[in-house]
C-alpha cells in the first residue's frame, strides 16, 4: 500500500514536472535536433520558472526551419489563441551554447507571464520582455550579474542615444517609434520602466520584480487583461504603489525615461544565488 502511494505520488510529480511544454514541428527535424531545441528551450523555460514562479497554463512551443539565416533564431513570436504559446524559426545547423547564448527564447517566454494588451500598449509590454529576458538568463547561468546590468546599460543608452523626441513623453512618442520602425529604442525605453520598478522593490526590502511575478501568476494571471488591471495587480502584491507611480511618471516626463540610478541600485542588489549552469 505504501509502495502503492509511493508510485502514485512519484507518478504525480513526475507529470507536474514534465507538463507544461508540448512541441509542435512544422518541418522536418532530425532526432539530435529535436532534442537539442527542446533542451534548449526547457533551459529557458527552467530559467524563467526560477525567475517568475509557473506559469499556470501549458506552452505550445512551434518549430519551423528557417530557409536561411545567419543566427540561430532569426524570427519568433508569441502566439496568444489558440492556447498560449511560441512560434520559433530556428536554424538547428548552430550548436545548443549559441542558441542558449541567444535573447529570443528568454524574451519571448517572458511575453507569456503577463496577458496581451493590445497594440496601444506595445511598448509596455515589450518593454516588460526585454526587462525580464535578460533576468531569465542570469537565472538560466548564462549570464552572471555584472553582464545583466552592463547589458542593460549598453542597450539602454543606445535607446536614449536614438530618442530625438525631447518633448514628448516616452508613452505619448512609441506610435511615432514603431511607426519608424525603431523597435530597439521602444523596447529599450520601455524597459526602463521595470528596471526602475525592480529597482525600488529591491531597495526597499526583499522584493524583486521576479517574486511579485511569480504571486501575479498565482494569484491574478488568468483574470487580468487590462494594463490597468495589471498595475492594480502588481501595486496590491508589492503592498506598495511603485508600478502604478512609475507609469504616472512616465507619461508626464517628456524626453527618454531616467535610467542611471535606477541601473546603479540594481548593480548594488545582492542578486539571489545563481543556479548553476548544467541544472
Ligand atoms: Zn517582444
Amino acid at each position: 500500500m505504501i509502495k502503492a502511494c509511493t508510485l502514485v505520488m512519484m507518478l504525480l510529480v513526475f507529470s507536474a514536472a514534465q507538463a507544461g511544454l508540448h512541441y509542435e514541428w512544422a518541418d522536418e527535424f532530425s532526432a539530435r535536433e529535436r532534442g537539442m531545441l527542446t533542451d534548449w528551450v526547457q533551459r529557458t523555460a527552467d530559467g524563467l520558472e526560477a525567475l517568475g514562479g509557473r506559469l499556470p497554463f501549458d506552452i505550445r512551443v512551434r518549430f519551423q526551419r528557417a530557409s536561411s539565416g545567419l543566427e540561430p533564431v532569426p524570427w519568433a513570436n508569441t502566439v496568444r489563441s489558440p492556447g498560449q504559446g511560441v512560434r520559433f524559426v530556428v536554424n538547428p545547423t548552430f550548436p545548443l551554447d549559441e542558441f542558449l547564448q541567444d535573447w529570443t527564447a528568454p524574451h519571448e517566454l517572458s511575453h507569456l507571464l503577463i496577458p496581451y494588451l493590445g497594440r496601444r500598449h506595445a511598448w509596455f509590454a515589450e518593454g516588460f520582455a526585454s526587462y525580464m529576458q535578460y533576468q531569465v538568463m542570469y537565472h538560466m547561468g548564462v549570464m552572471d550579474w555584472p553582464q545583466v546590468v552592463d547589458r542593460y546599460r549598453r542597450q539602454m543608452s543606445k535607446a536614449e542615444g536614438n530618442y530625438h523626441l525631447d518633448g514628448t513623453s516616452f508613452p505619448a512618442a512609441a506610435s511615432q517609434l514603431r511607426a519608424a520602425g525603431q523597435y530597439p529604442t521602444l523596447y529599450w525605453g520601455g524597459a526602463v520602466l521595470f528596471l526602475r520598478a525592480d529597482s525600488r522593490l529591491r531597495q526597499r526590502g526583499d522584493q524583486t520584480l521576479g517574486t511579485v511575478i511569480a504571486e501575479y501568476l498565482t494569484c491574478c494571471r488568468m483574470r487580468t487583461s487590462k494594463l490597468s488591471e495589471l498595475i492594480s495587480a502588481l501595486d496590491e502584491i508589492s503592498n506598495t504603489t511603485v508600478f502604478s507611480e512609475e507609469l504616472t511618471l512616465f507619461d508626464a516626463q517628456p524626453g527618454f525615461p531616467e535610467f542611471e540610478d535606477a541601473l546603479e541600485g540594481l548593480a548594488e542588489a545582492e542578486p539571489v544565488p545563481q543556479p548553476q549552469a548544467d541544472q
